[in-house]
């Protein structure tokens, strides 16, 4: 015996036996049940009870006697051959006589064997065998016509009878029928149910035919549905008219033949067929433009995705789709899924995509699988519902982002126009998808920012090009009692905000960032950057230094205070230390140790001066405004210095001299500073070298130079020799006394006046350093 294979994880084969000897059936069924758990055996001893097992799918297979009363083999056979569950592949015929012609009936029909009785259970089933076995060969495509959707037609009548008869004619045929008594019912169906085709009464209580055909043809749902009207025949034929030319498609006139009314029917049928057709791919096409306006209106990628989703499931008539996007930040990898089918029919498993996915990315093509069991591409479980599929990929600018699938369970269900379609809707999502991203980044980027602009503990005003009040952080709100009002309008004059307003002007002005104390109207003081953006606008970050700003001042005072008191103390020293000279002879030790209190003392007195110097100058003591001819100064100082100079050796020369160096100042301060800086270059040149000192004018100022070729200051000292206390260490003369504190009093005095002062040095034995500073000239009154 032939053995049965059957396909792995395919549906079993039905197998449909018939004959009006209830023993003869069951023999037969049980005998073909045996052959194993892929077949499924149904059984019947008329040929409509046949029908009626058929109703919910197919048989595969049917086997059936001929003479049977009501129906015979031959009639069951051609009614299963246009039954809307499908026809079986195979069927066979049993007879006891070979009458003649039945042969040429049977062929005409595709009958597979006229098999002569009487037959043993056996052969049947090798014949099931072999017919199973061919079946598997074929089955996806044949299953695929056998699933085909039987019509559904609507019958609209008030009379009973009328439907009952009808309803049997249509089953007959292997329509699907619905039935509604009156119009309104019948309205409600057409909407509810979408039948192919109506067959409607006009004569109906509540609602008459033709104002049901009124209400089909203006509902732009159901109105291209064909309607043929069923009418009594002593109907007037201008009423007739008038329901064709109300949108009728045909009429029929009661009592009906059947023949002509099912021809009708038919060749209706055939049009919506066609026109379903053509109404399909309008709607694939008006999708394009309809997806791109959606698509544009929306920025949020789960939406996008959903919308591509759903629109290209529902057009393309697909049982689900997948989309997934590639490199998506979080999570890296975003799936997303809709289906038509139920939720176990949306167990589609996507198989691994990766060699996909590289052909998509190196060909940038899209794929379609016409049949998943039999292409290699698509490695899904046997039972997947899936049996074709379509893979668009989505590119972006740069690259693959994305790819969208469809999938339906008939094989060879998408086409070059789906493809093309989904092509062209993939391509406009890409453009969507990655703005999505970005807008995503961007609002990601912008709450980044407010969350640091929200906790800056400094206060963040961002102002407009024209000096209004844009925005502000929470810090910044707490500056003013109403910076609502504010908001909009520049900050006014004389109301406290002066420093704010000059050193924003000088922002805009210069389109460099800078750097301000701002005293607030509240008395608080700010360190402020004022940096200026792209749009011509301003950001001032306010640093709230009030706080140090009163330490300092406490600092300075208290310094101030303790150097004042050390004055007298460090007096008394010193005029003891002198007087114990006169009090008698003293021993060479002794001698020694006064003049070492004496040299310690005056150290002493130089530091306190300098540091109560400095500390009157932190707390803002204003110099004096005496005229002063800085020249002048210059000869007094340097001829001050000349025995000092002489005692090393050194050239102490007055070089070239400024015409004009009349200015207004602290005479003793800024002879103290002139001391500083040549007292230095004596300080920090070796015996026998040379000090130079010079002035000169440029623009509106005096300009004052001191030379010298001592032992210079390494490049990276120099930025810090004007610091408090700052000395330069390990340059071989360590010994050289001082306190660090001549420099920085030298830049508290100069920049007091409103000079500037400069070093320049190489570091070199001989090539020495170069103090430079400039004050402003004034006129001599
Ligand atoms: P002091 O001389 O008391 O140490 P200053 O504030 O006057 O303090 O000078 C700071 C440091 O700068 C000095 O210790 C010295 O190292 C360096 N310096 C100042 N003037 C000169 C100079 N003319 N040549 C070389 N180094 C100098």
């Amino acid at each position: 015996m032939n053995k049965l294979s059957l396909l792995p994880g395919s549906s079993p084969i039905r197998v449909l036996v018939v004959d009006d000897h209830p023993n003869t059936a069951t023999t037969l069924a049980r005998a073909i049940a045996q052959l194993g758990t892929g077949v499924h055996v149904l059984s019947a001893t008329s040929g409509m009870e046949a029908l009626a097992q058929v109703k919910d799918g197919a048989a595969d297979i049917l086997i059936t006697d001929m003479i049977m009363p009501e129906m015979t083999g031959l009639e069951l056979i051609e009614k299963l051959y246009n039954h809307p569950s499908g026809r079986p592949a195979f069927s066979f015929l049993m007879t006891a006589y070979d009458v003649p012609g039945l042969k040429v009936t049977a062929r005409r029909l595709k009958v597979k064997e006229v098999i002569v009785k009487p037959v043993q259970p056996e052969r049947i089933c090798q014949i099931i065998v072999q017919a199973i076995n061919e079946l598997n060969q074929i089955k996806p495509d044949y299953k695929e016509r056998a699933s085909k959707k039987p019509f559904n037609i609507l019958i609209a009548d008030d009379q009973a009878d009328n439907l009952t008869l009808l309803a049997r004619y249509l089953e007959n045929e292997g329509y699907g029928y619905i039935k509604a008594k009156d119009g309104f019912e019948a309205l409600e169906k057409v909407r509810g149910e979408l039948p192919d085709l109506v067959l409607l009464d006009i004569n109906m209580p509540n609602k008459d035919g033709f104002a049901v055909l009124e209400e089909i043809r203006s509902d732009p749902a159901i109105q291209h549905i064909p309607v043929i009207i069923l009418t009594a025949a002593r109907l007037d034929p201008t009423e007739m008219q008038s329901g064709l030319n109300m949108g009728a498609d045909d009429y029929i006139t009661k009592p009906f033949d059947r023949r002509e009314l099912l021809a009708r029917i038919r060749t209706k049928l055939r049009v919506k067929e066609a026109e379903d057709v053509i109404r399909n791919r309008n709607r694939e096409l008006t999708l394009l433009p309809e997806i791109g306006k959606e698509l544009s209106a929306r920025l949020n990628l789960d939406e996008l995705s959903d919308l591509v989703l759903r629109r290209t499931v529902e057009t393309l008539g697909a049982i689900e789709g997948h989309i997934i996007l590639l490199n998506t930040k979080n999570p890296l990898h975003k799936e997303y899924r809709i289906s038509t089918a139920d939720a176990v029919a949306s167990a589609i498993q996507l198989p691994p995509l990766n060699n996909l996915l590289e052909h998509m990315k190196e060909n940038r093509e899209s794929i379609l699988i016409n049949d998943t069991r039999k292409d290699s591409r698509w490695q899904s479980p046997p039972d997947d519902l899936a049996r074709s599929v379509v893979i668009v990929p989505m590119f972006g600018r740069f690259a693959l982002i994305g790819l969208l699938a469809l999938f339906h369970e008939q094989p060879g269900y998408f086409n070059v126009n789906h493809q093309l379609l989904l092509q062209a809707i993939i391509s406009q999502a890409a453009i969507a998808v990655e703005n999505a991203g970005l807008y995503a980044n961007m609002a990601q980027q912008q709450q980044k920012l407010a969350a640091i602009l929200q906790s800056a503990a400094d206060a963040i005003i961002l102002f407009d090009a024209d000096g209004s009040l844009s925005m502000l952080n929470p810090a910044a709100e707490g500056l003013f009692t109403d910076y609502e009002t504010k908001i909009g309008l520049p900050l006014a004059h004389n109301r406290g905000y002066d420093t704010l307003i000059d050193a924003l002007e000088k922002t805009y002005t210069t389109g460099q960032p800078i750097s301000e104390e701002i005293s607030w109207p509240d008395q608080r003081i700010f360190n402020t950057r004022f940096t200026p953006i792209a749009d011509g606008g301003c950001v001032a970050v306010l640093h709230d230094v009030t706080h140090f700003k009163k330490l300092e001042k406490v600092k300075n005072e208290f310094i101030a205070t303790a150097s004042h008191d050390l004055r007298n103390p460090l007096t008394s020293i010193k005029g003891y230390s002198q007087l114990i000279q006169s009090a008698g002879q003293l021993n060479d030790n002794q001698a020694d140790f006064v003049k070492r209190i004496q040299h310690a003392a005056s150290n002493m007195t130089e530091l306190v001066e300098n540091m109560l110097d400095l500390a009157k100058m932190d707390l803002g003591a204003e110099p004096a405004h005496e005229i002063l001819d800085m020249t002048h100064l210059l000869w007094q100082i340097a001829d001050e210095f000349k025995p000092q100079a002489e005692a090393k050796r050194q050239n102490l020369s007055l070089e070239k001299t400024a015409t004009s160096s009349i200015v207004r100042g602290d005479a003793l301060k800024l002879r103290q500073a002139l001391r500083n800086l040549i007292g230095n270059a004596i300080k920090y040149t070796p015996d026998g070298g040379a000090v130079t000192i010079s002035s000169e004018n440029e623009a509106g100022l005096v300009r004052m130079n001191v030379r010298d070729t001592g032992y210079g200051m390494p490049a990276s000292d120099l930025q810090h020799i004007f610091d408090r206390f700052y000395r330069v260490r390990n340059n071989g003369h360590d010994e050289i006394e001082g306190n660090g504190l001549g420099l920085a009093i030298v830049k508290s005095t100069i920049e007091a006046h409103g000079g500037e002062i400069h070093v320049e040095s190489d570091g070199l034995l001989g090539k020495g350093s170069c103090f430079t500073f400039t004050l402003p000239l004034t006129q001599a009154k």
